[in-house]
């Protein structure tokens, strides 16, 4: 139903009364969005769910089922029991005492509609079109063509670093998403989501930087003083980096760069593989029963290095789920280490390779197996090697 007799308003709600009837997922959700307009709220019901629970400081309830007169001096009411006929007592109160009623079971017997909405700081949309799926298609699309507030998301000067995920498009943070969609200036990673960068506009300058001359320090130095040359030149910047950006990503240095040369940053955190790459091949990294805990390991250098700084001893002794990002190269090292200082031959092991991308491969055995699952060639970088317990869970 789409009543063109509708006229489209704003309330401005804040200290003013309303009154929710109904404690259940139609309440809590309107209610937060009055509390977020300001609004005095009440909530009559006999119980409410526990996310209303949780909000309980911020409004009055009356914990009882409505009484005629629990609308007095409200300006605005909502009727969300799921008793049709004590909607319609309320819609009926709100009417006969000139308060505009949203009736959560039935639109036609509502005297003001609920919009699907989205708000920035600066901007609220709000559709309805009578059926509430279709005004949220609507919403979705529309949010997405807000080029203004996407561009007010990475300010000129300023770095932000995106934290991407693990690789699939659709795996990046919506704040990551807006902050790409806004720059001048896109600073990638190899293992970043590069799918993104085709969604760019052709304007936008895209820096590779897998592809500046490597070596251990100059690297890291050439891209901190990319970052702050375009910083400096008043462009908005995003540096996008896989995963979360604070996970082996360096971010930690390029953050006290950018902070030590005054140029504004932000950090946008990422779903990070660590996570992620077991999860999608079923591994969760705790579990009740098998793990109480998971510990995130770099196994860039092999265990007897010297300037490695993990306590390959102690990792040995725990139960819990051990994840080793950049391992693959030394995962026979790693794996003898584990079982010389005392893990059990039989451990689970997996090895998740490309994770969240069409060439996913997930390779399991034990800890004794471990070198002869490199041999068989199935293990490549980008891989997450998973040893313990619920490495037995992969699919
Ligand atoms: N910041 C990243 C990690 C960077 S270190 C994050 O939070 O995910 C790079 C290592 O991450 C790789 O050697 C590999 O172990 C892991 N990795 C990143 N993306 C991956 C993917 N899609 N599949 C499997 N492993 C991945």
């Amino acid at each position: 139903m789409h009543d063109h007799a509708t006229y489209p308003i704003g309330l401005r709600l804040a200290g003013r009364h309303v009154v929710i009837v109904g404690g259940g997922a139609v309440a809590l959700r309107r209610a937060k969005g009055l509390l977020a307009a300001g609004a005095e709220l009440s909530v009559v019901s006999p119980d409410l769910t526990p996310g209303l629970q949780a909000l309980r400081a911020e409004f009055n309830w009356v914990p009882r089922r409505y009484q005629p007169g629990d609308l007095a001096g409200s300006w605005y009411a909502i009727a969300a029991t799921d008793e049709p006929r004590v909607n319609a007592t309320v819609a009926q109160e709100a009417e006969e005492n000139r308060i505009f009623c949203a009736r959560a079971d039935s639109a036609r017997e509502s005297s003001a509609w609920t919009p699907a909405i989205d708000r920035t700081s600066d901007r609220t949309l709000a559709v309805w079109t009578g059926n509430s799926t279709r005004s949220s298609a609507w919403r979705n699309s529309l949010a997405q063509l807000d080029v203004p507030h996407l561009a007010a998301s990475v300010r000129p000067g300023e770095v932000v670093l995106v934290g991407g995920g693990p690789g699939d498009p659709s795996l990046i943070t919506r704040a990551g998403w807006a902050a790409l969609m806004s720059a001048d200036v896109v600073v990638a990673d190899h293992l970043a989501p590069t799918e993104l960068l085709s969604e760019l506009a052709e304007s936008v300058q895209v820096i590779d930087v897998a592809k500046l001359p490597r070596g251990p320090f100059v690297g890291q130095e050439a891209i901190n003083q990319l970052l702050i040359k375009h910083a400096r030149a008043q462009r908005r910047v995003v540096r996008l980096k896989g995963g979360d950006s604070f996970v082996f990503g360096r971010g930690g240095e390029e953050v006290a760069a950018l902070v030590g040369a005054g140029v504004p940053t932000k950090v946008i955190p990422g779903i990070s593989s660590a996570i992620a790459a077991p999860e999608l091949a079923g591994i969760p990294v705790t579990h009740r029963g098998l793990a109480q805990e998971f510990t995130v390991v770099s196994g860039h250098l092999p265990p007897d290095h010297p300037d490695s700084m993990v306590q390959w001893h102690a990792l040995s002794t725990l139960k819990g789920t051990l994840v080793v990002l950049m391992g693959v190269q030394n995962s026979v090292a790693i794996a003898e280490a584990l079982l010389r200082h005392g893990r059990s031959k039989e451990t689970p092991v997996a090895f998740v390779v490309d994770a969240s991308s069409n060439r996913e491969q997930v390779v399991t055995g034990s800890l004794q197996e471990v070198s002869a699952l490199m041999e068989s060639g199935n293990v490549r970088t980008p891989a997450v090697m998973i040893v313990g317990d619920v490495a037995g869970l992969a699919n």
